[in-house]
């Protein structure tokens, strides 16, 4: 292991309860925005006040939220309606987006959203009580324009402070230490020397504990957690870096720097970093094996191998570049054959639970004919478990890459690693149509030092139903609306799913606008030409299953089981058509 980075840093509310509790600023108020919690916030409110110094100190992340659940009364509101600033820095609707789930927390309040069409940072807020007594209020999201790690210029929350003392008001940009750690980590890695050959590590940790609880919030999976933000900022950010430093574009899938690691967990003290290079973990973690249909939790690696084992048919095998075994089976027979893979992106959990229930029900079937291969990374997968060993309902992107960084699928040339289970399952079947389980975020997303909405996942920062994705060779256009039709109308007789999309998605459009996509027979779809495929239809699936648990992960998986099912019903019956076109 080597050191790269340690350091620790001044609370920023200790800083602040240390200036003024000096006698010379008794009578002064203060008003800051911080990245803490609201407990952390208010013991400081309270020490402020014993020396004689009204402060009130407010959350810079997603201010407005927090001004709803902090100091107002939705049980008493009949009406609220909120206008949002822009900025020439972001997208139109970025601060209508950071107001989100709000209009879900207003107890029976309706929610009413519009531009401002001001630069203020400023959202204009009104209340309308059950008396039908109106208030105003000003709700304040500082922020700023900086340029990040890469040369981008972008508009960031930032901390805040605002004092008005012996008549003079000062109001200026207060950087937190949430910001501090976050930024030297940053540079640290950086100006790094990493030398020129990728990967540059085998696995670069970087350990972070901060003095910030999570917040659950009483909508769905949505929580306030700056632990999981930071996760989220510091993992990308990172690979941003990595893709200046190698000369690829920002967002390239194709690099390969090693395993990043971001380990960001509470801790009750000063925040702090440490990072380190270390060599890669090979071990698997192990427990209890969970009967494939009630699963309520993602699966060990030992159970998914039993289950291949029970599955039967050929066995065929890549190696990932810790040396863990990527597994598949080969069922051979008379039907026209599919290829089933899951956990290319080894954090979204349910499509490993579908692929494998759904080969137990192909397997028993007359002529049966597919590849099954349920996880394609599991270098990735067992990161997976561990980063949920310590959060385990965080979205935990670090564990979506494989432990060269890269994303699998996007490999070319010799060392093709994980990829080459696919390779190897178009070699034994020559099948047309490969069914690629995913996932996404079960909720809300964000890179808050960073632009907040993910750069270059603009769309999925806000969960919006399960959903499909066709890719497919550009003469195969009338295959993919076919395939889209059957296995739609499959998957809406499935109990609450079209009605579980149809909530997702209306809450998507108060707080984001259009979802852009088509909506085929109550799901959301997006059909597109790629010829980067060598099989020339691909179905993706996305279930929002970052990181679910108990019925709503049951439910993940019967959705994406019955994908596949759907999908191989559809490729019998249409196939003779759709190969003569
Ligand atoms: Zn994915």
């Amino acid at each position: 292991m080597s050191m790269i980075f340690e350091k620790s840093f001044e609370r920023s509310l200790d800083a602040l309860v240390a200036r003024f509790s000096d006698a010379s600023m008794k009578g002064a108020t203060v008003e800051a925005w911080l990245f803490d919690d609201l407990q952390s916030r208010k013991a400081a409110e309270a020490k402020l006040q014993a020396f004689g110094v009204s402060a009130k100190l407010h959350s810079a992340y997603k201010p407005l939220v927090h001004f709803f659940l902090e100091d107002v009364d939705c049980g008493n509101l009949k009406q609220i309606s909120i206008a949002y600033p822009a900025h020439e820095a972001c997208t139109p609707n970025r601060f209508l987006l950071e107001t989100y789930p709000l209009s879900k927390l207003t107890s029976d309040a309706e929610v009413g959203f519009k531009p401002s069409g001001k630069q203020d940072f400023t959202y204009q807020v009104s209340l309308t009580d059950k008396n039908g007594i109106v208030t105003q209020h000003e709700v304040f999201a500082p922020n700023r324009t900086h340029e990040d790690a890469v040369g981008e210029t972008l508009l960031s929350p930032t901390g805040w402070l605002k004092i008005t003392h012996q008549g003079t008001v000062t109001s200026e940009r207060f950087e937190t230490d949430f910001e501090q750690l976050f930024h030297a980590g940053i540079a640290a890695v950086a100006n790094h020397a990493w030398g020129d050959t990728e990967p540059y590590f085998e696995e670069l940790n970087i350990a972070v504990t901060l003095p910030v609880k999570d917040q659950k919030l009483t909508h769905a999976e949505e929580a306030i957690s700056l632990t999981e933000a930071l996760h989220e900022d510091f993992y990308f950010a990172l690979l941003e870096v990595f893709q200046k430093k190698s000369g690829r574009p920002l967002g390239d899938r194709g690099l390969q720097p090693g395993q990043i690691v971001p380990e960001i967990t509470y801790a009750d003290a000063a925040p702090s970093i440490r990072i380190t290079a270390r060599a890669l973990s090979t071990k698997d973690s192990t427990g209890e094996s969970q009967t494939l249909a009630t699963a309520q939790a993602p699966l060990f690696a030992a159970q998914i191998a039993q289950e291949l084992e029970h599955i039967g048919g050929e066995a065929f095998e890549a190696k990932s570049r810790s040396g863990r075994s990527v597994l598949g089976r080969y069922i051979k027979g008379t039907d026209e054959p599919m290829i089933i893979s899951g956990g290319q992106h080894a954090n979204e959990t349910t499509g490993v639970v579908g692929a494998l229930r759904a080969a137990h029900e192909l397997k028993s079937r007359k002529g049966a004919h597919f590849t099954i291969s349920p996880q394609e990374n599991p270098d990735g997968y067992e990161l997976h478990r561990r980063l949920c060993a310590d959060n385990p309902k965080h979205m935990h992107h670090a564990a979506r890459y494989t432990a060269m960084g890269d994303d699998l699928e996007y490999r070319s040339g010799e060392k093709l690693w994980e990829k080459a289970i696919r390779t190897q399952a178009e070699a034994l079947t020559g099948a047309k149509l490969h069914v690629n389980l995913h996932g996404y975020p079960s909720h809300e997303w964000t890179r808050p030092l960073s632009g907040y909405i993910p750069r270059g996942f603009g769309m999925w920062t806000l969960p919006k139903g399960f959903f499909l994705i066709v890719r497919h060779h550009s003469d195969w256009a009338q295959q993919s609306e076919e395939l889209v039709d059957h296995v739609t109308r499959h998957l809406s007789a499935i109990d609450g799913l079209v009605e579980y999309n149809n909530a997702q998605i209306a809450l998507f459009e108060k707080h984001a606008g259009e979802t852009g996509f088509r909506i085929i027979n109550g799901f959301p779809c997006l059909i597109g030409v790629d010829d980067r495929h060598t099989v020339p239809l691909t179905l993706i699936t996305e279930y929002p299953d970052e990181t679910i648990y108990g019925k709503d992960f049951i439910r993940g998986h019967t959705a994406q089981m019955e994908t596949v099912l759907s999908a191989y019903e559809a490729l019998q019956k249409l196939s003779a058509k759709w190969y003569i076109a």
